[in-house]
C-alpha cells in the first residue's frame, strides 16, 4: 500500500517536516496508510519561540481583522470539504457523511466564534472615580485535542482564543493527526507566522507542552484521567487550564414515552460516532412500565444498522477508532460475559481486519457493573430498568462525571423537573447532545474545568484587567 506522507507541521509560519515519522493507521483496515511528523523538542521549542514572537503583533491587531482571519479560515474548510472529509474517515473511521458534518461543523464553530465580541465592564464612572475591567489575551495556548473529533473540538478552541488576541499551538491526538495537520496548511498564508502553530507526535508531546514555560494555558479536551495528569504539570508555571473530560451520560426514559417513537433517536444518542462521544448516552434508564417495548424497538432497529468501513456508501457506523479503545470494548464484553449479563445484540468481536465492534445492547446489568458504571466511549451500551423516578435520580448522579444527561417523557414539564435536579453540566429533554456554539459547555465534577463556547468559553482566553483612575482635584 501506499504511504502518503504528505503532511506537515506549521511552526512560525513553515510547513515543516519531523525528523522522525510517526505511522497512522486506518482503523477500519487496520493498515497504516500514512505518516506524520512526530514532532521533537527542538520543534516544540520552535513552535513555542514562533507563538510567543508573534503574540505582541497579535494582540494589537485590531479584533476586525483577527475576526477576518478566523473567518477566511472556515471559509478555506467549506472549499476542502471533500477532501478533508476522506481524510477524517480515513483517520477516525467515521462514516463519509458524519465526516462531512464534522468539517462543516468547524467551519461554522470558527465562524460563530468570530462573531463574539470581548466584554467590557465599567464598575465605577463618577464625580471621584473611573474603573472598568478589561479582558486581555493571556499569551501562548497550548490546544490539545482527542481522536474522536478532531476538527471540530480543535474548532471549540481555535476560534476564541485567536479571536482573544493569543497565539496557539494545536497538537492533535496521535491517532488523528491528519486533518488537524490539514488544517494547518490551510491556515498557513492567513495567519501572521507564529500565531497558530500545529505539531503533531507520539505520547510524549503533551507532556512536553504542559510543562513547557513558555506556554501560559492549556486547553485540553480528553480523558479524565489525562485531564489531572495536565492540571498538575500546569501548575509549576501556574498556567491557566480548561479541561474537557470524560462523561457517563445518563438518559431518564419516562413512563409516558412513545418507546417506537423514540427509540431511533435513544440509539443514536449512544451509537452516534460508534458510541465515542463525550456527550454519548451512556446509561439508559427506562421505566419498567415501558423498558420491553423499548428494549424490543431498540433492538428491532439495532438489527438494520450498518457498521463497517466509512468510506463505504451505506455505512452507519464505523470501526472503534484505535488498537486501544477495540482492546477496552473487547474487556468490557468479555467482563459482561463472564458475569452471565445477558446480551440482546452483539457480543463477539468479529475477527475481521479493523476494529470493528458490533452493536452491542446489554440487558438490565446490575448498578455496580463495569459497563454501568465506567465511561464505555464505544459501541457497548447498558440498558437499565428502573421503578420510580427518585431511584432513578440518585442512580443518575450517583457518578463521579457531570457532563451530559437526557430525560425523555411525553410530559414535559414532568421532565424538565427531572432534568432540574440531574448534577451536569448539560442536560437536554425530548433530544440529546444540541450543542451550540453561542451556549456554554461545561462539565461538572469530574468532567471537567472551566467552559467552551459562547461569551463564557472566549473569557476562558483573556484574563480580566481593572484599570481604575481617581479623578484629578476631587
Ligand atoms: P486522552 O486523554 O487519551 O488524550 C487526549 C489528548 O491528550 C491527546 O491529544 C493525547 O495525545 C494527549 N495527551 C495524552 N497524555 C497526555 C499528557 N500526559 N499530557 C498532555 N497531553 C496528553 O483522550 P482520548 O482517548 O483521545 O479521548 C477520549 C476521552 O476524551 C473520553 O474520556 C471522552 O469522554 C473525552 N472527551 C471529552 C470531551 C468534552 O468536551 N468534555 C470531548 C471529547 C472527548
Amino acid at each position: 500500500m501506499m504511504i502518503d506522507r504528505d503532511f506537515r507541521m506549521l511552526i512560525g509560519g513553515e510547513l515543516v517536516p519531523g525528523a522522525a515519522q510517526l505511522a497512522v493507521e486506518n482503523p477500519a483496515t487496520g493498515e497504516t496508510f500514512a505518516e506524520a511528523p512526530d514532532a521533537s523538542p527542538t520543534d516544540l521549542d520552535a513552535a513555542v519561540a514562533a507563538a510567543r514572537g508573534a503574540f505582541a503583533g497579535w494582540r494589537d491587531t485590531p479584533i476586525e481583522t483577527r475576526r477576518k482571519a478566523i473567518i477566511a479560515l472556515a471559509d478555506r474548510l467549506i472549499e476542502e470539504v471533500e477532501p478533508m472529509k476522506r481524510l477524517l474517515t480515513r483517520e477516525q473511521g467515521k462514516p463519509h457523511k458524519d465526516a462531512a458534518e464534522e468539517v462543516l461543523g468547524a467551519a461554522n464553530w470558527l465562524k460563530a466564534a468570530a462573531s463574539l465580541d470581548i466584554p467590557v465592564t465599567v464598575n465605577e464612572d463618577s464625580a471621584e472615580r473611573y474603573s472598568e475591567t478589561r479582558y486581555v489575551p493571556l499569551g501562548v495556548v497550548a490546544a490539545i485535542a482527542p481522536w474522536n473529533y478532531p476538527l471540530i473540538l480543535a474548532s471549540f478552541k481555535l476560534g476564541p482564543a485567536l479571536l482573544a488576541g493569543n497565539c496557539v499551538i494545536l497538537k492533535p491526538s496521535p491517532f488523528t493527526p491528519l486533518t488537524a495537520l490539514k488544517l494547518g496548511e490551510l491556515a498557513a498564508d492567513i495567519f501572521p507566522a507564529g500565531v497558530l502553530n500545529v505539531i503533531s507526535g507520539g505520547d510524549a508531546v503533551g507532556p512536553w507542552l504542559t510543562s513547557h514555560a513558555g506556554i501560559d494555558k492549556v486547553s485540553f479536551t480528553g480523558s479524565t484521567a489525562t485531564g489531572k495528569k495536565v492540571m498538575a504539570a500546569a501548575s509549576d508555571t501556574l498556567k491557566r487550564v480548561t479541561l474537557e473530560l470524560g462523561g457517563n451520560d445518563p438518559a431518564i426514559i419516562m413512563h409516558d414515552v412513545d418507546a417506537e417513537a423514540i427509540a431511533q433517536q435513544i440509539f443514536w444518542a449512544a451509537f452516534g460516532n460508534a458510541g465515542q462521544i463525550c456527550i454519548a448516552s451512556k446509561r439508559i434508564y427506562v421505566h419498567k412500565d415501558v423498558y420491553e417495548a423499548l428494549r424490543d424497538a431498540l433492538v428491532a432497529y439495532a438489527r438494520t444498522v450498518k457498521v463497517g468501513d466509512g468510506a463505504e456508501q451505506g455505512t452507519q457506523i464505523g470501526p472503534v477508532n484505535n488498537p486501544q479503545q477495540y482492546d477496552r470494548m473487547r474487556d468490557l464484553i468479555r467482563d459482561a460475559r463472564a458475569q452471565g449479563y445477558v446480551f440482546l445484540t452483539g457480543g463477539e468481536a468479529e475477527e475481521v481486519p479493523g476494529h470493528f465492534i458490533p452493536v452491542t445492547i446489554i440487558d438490565n446489568p446490575p448498578e455496580q457493573s463495569r459497563i454501568v458504571q465506567e465511561e464505555q466511549f464505544g459501541p457497548v451500551l447498558p440498558l437499565l430498568m428502573f421503578d420510580n423516578y427518585e431511584e432513578a435520580l440518585a442512580r443518575a448522579n450517583a457518578c463521579e462525571y457531570g457532563l451530559g444527561a437526557s430525560v425523555w417523557g411525553a410530559d414535559e414539564d414532568a421532565a424538565w423537573a427531572l432534568a432540574e435536579r440531574i448534577e451536569s453540566g448539560n442536560v437536554w429533554v425530548n433530544e440529546t447532545r444540541h450543542l451550540s456554539p453561542f451556549a456554554s459547555f461545561a462539565g461538572h465534577k469530574q468532567s471537567g474545568l472551566g467552559v467552551e463556547n459562547g461569551e463564557d468559553g472566549l473569557l476562558e482566553y483573556l484574563l480580566p484587567k481593572t484599570l481604575t483612575r481617581k479623578r484629578a482635584g476631587r
